[in-house]
């Protein structure tokens, strides 16, 4: 060893103190070295000296090594203590031991001394430095908003922490008191546990995420945000299972309120969009009436502008009630064939820049809300025109299958690759989000044409390629009650 280390020896006699001495030099150990004799030289020796290492004999006159580490243990000072003795039974070495000694050394075994110091030293700084990384991860889980729970294999509660105890109101202890069928008990929330748990506990996934309301213990309702994984021991076997739990009620009171506002104010434009659109289409007829085409030129172009805010303000409204699962289905038959003829003429009437081609096959009668559908249809001959304004036409197909009926609606357009492909039906996912102002859009529109073709039972793929075009297909079964009944 070569850095200089501090030795306080507790030895009254001089002679042993020398043949410890001997010992460690010839052992290489590099030290200085403070003997004291007495309680008082000793206590302020590990004030002023601060010592690596404490050597010391059994007994001295006024003094003795048990009262040594007893004082050690009171200040909660981490120094390595080696007993040196002339005799030990084996109880007290068990003794000595569990008061704290580090190890000890027999006076006629004296050599063994040099690798005892170095070892203990080596030993005790090891267990500081975990200690430390112990203490910085506690520092961590309390400091984090984060409740951190361990529940052992068979979800019962392990460990709890402060901030899980902020967050519900329990405390860990009084939190197995419930597990175990005393206190207090919610047991929606005690049954919930279990069911999170148990995919876990029995092997079945590592880790979970959840979302999930829970009751605190003054009997609040609150959400959480629940991540969970599983420790396994060498065989696999699992030891316990770790939660980290986020109150998460101010994002999502907050989530509603926007909801709301969003509700709110894509409602209250519906209703004079509406009123405009058909005193348009009144403008229009009496236009034509009277033959006035320049005119009625400019009032078919604002109804073409008035079109698309319809169904981007429907698409908002949808939006928010998909959002609150609220979004009504008003169910019927109706003719498939007939509701796609609807939308394309209503289409092709404001749409200057392309022709809609209709290639219908033979028709079904569908069970299924129309308007939605229509609204599906709406949007994608609509993002047909909008991803290819360099080209000219949009094919709009029908055709009749043994188990449904199948909408494709094709465009010679930007197209969209194989990668992204998979993500343009989640909600807020636009492949030309940096290019707002060729292709405005909010990324919702095929989301909710998803969310309604699903309700149906039905299906929505695309099949695209880059700068060739994009085709997107809808899928229907004649009556989803049938099958699903
Ligand atoms: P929006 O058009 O409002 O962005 P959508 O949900 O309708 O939202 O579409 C999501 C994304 O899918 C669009 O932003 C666009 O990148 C891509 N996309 C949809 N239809 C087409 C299409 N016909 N051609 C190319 N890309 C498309």
């Amino acid at each position: 060893m070569n850095t200089k280390i501090k030795i306080l020896h507790l030895e009254d006699l001089p002679e042993d103190a020398e043949l410890v001495e001997y010992e460690l030099r010839k052992g290489n150990i590099n030290f200085e070295k403070r003997i004291v004799d007495n309680k008082k030289d000793y206590e302020s020796a590990l004030g002023d000296f601060n010592p690596d290492i404490i050597l010391s004999d059994h007994s001295l006159p006024s003094f003795d090594s048990f009262q040594a580490l007893a004082i050690l243990n009171e200040k909660k000072l981490h120094i390595p203590f080696i007993l040196i003795t002339a005799t030990m039974s084996e109880e007290f070495a068990v003794d000595i031991m569990k008061r704290g000694a580090s190890d000890y050394v027999l006076k006629d075994r004296l050599q063994r001394l040099p690798s005892a110091v170095t070892n203990s030293i080596a030993k005790r700084r090891l267990e500081d430095e975990q200690q430390a990384a112990h203490e910085r991860l506690r520092l961590h889980i309390e400091n984090t908003p984060l409740g951190f729970i361990e529940w052992d294999n068979q979800g019962f509660v392990k460990s709890w922490s402060k901030r899980a105890e902020e967050i519900f109101g329990w405390t860990g202890k009084e939190f197995i008191e419930i597990q175990n069928g005393f206190g207090e008990v919610y047991k929606e929330d005690l049954s919930w546990v279990s069911k999170i748990l148990e995919p876990l506990i029995s092997g079945e996934v590592e880790r979970n995420k959840v979302q999930h309301q829970n009751t605190t213990k003054d009997g609040r309702m609150i959400w959480c945000e629940w991540f969970n994984s599983v420790l396994k021991d060498k065989e696999g076997k699992v030891k316990t299972i770790m939660s980290l739990v986020q109150d998460i009620t101010e994002q999502k009171q907050m989530e509603w309120q926007k909801d709301n506002f969003l509700s709110i104010v894509s409602h209250e434009l519906k209703t004079p969009l509406t009123t405009i659109k058909a005193y348009g289409q009144i403008a229009e007829s009496m236009l034509e009436e009277k033959e006035d085409i320049e005119i009625l030129d400019m009032v078919k172009r604002m109804s073409s502008q008035v079109n698309k805010l319809t169904i981007l303000v429907q698409d908002l409204l949808d939006f928010t009630r998909t959002q609150k699962g609220k979004l009504l289905y008003n169910e019927d038959f109706y003719d498939f064939n007939e509701l796609i003829k609807e939308v394309i003429d209503d289409m092709q009437k404001i749409n200057f820049t392309h022709t809609i081609q209709y290639n219908a096959g033979k028709t079904a009668t569908i069970f299924g809300d129309r308007n939605k559908l229509n609204q599906v249809a709406n949007n994608l001959i609509s993002n047909a025109v909008k991803y290819s304004p360099k080209a000219a036409n949009i094919v709009v197909t029908t055709e009749l299958q043994s188990d449904g009926i199948k909408l494709s609606v094709q465009d010679f357009g930007i197209g969209i690759s194989v990668q992204n492909q998979a993500y343009v039906f989640e909600q807020f996912y636009r492949v030309n989000k940096d290019n707002q102002s060729t292709f405005p859009g909010m990324g919702i529109g095929l989301y909710i044409s998803a969310e309604i073709v699903a309700k149906q039972y039905g299906k929505i793929w695309v099949e695209s390629i880059i700068d060739k075009g994009s085709t997107f297909h809808v899928w229907l079964p004649f009556d989803h009650r049938v099958k699903n009944a």
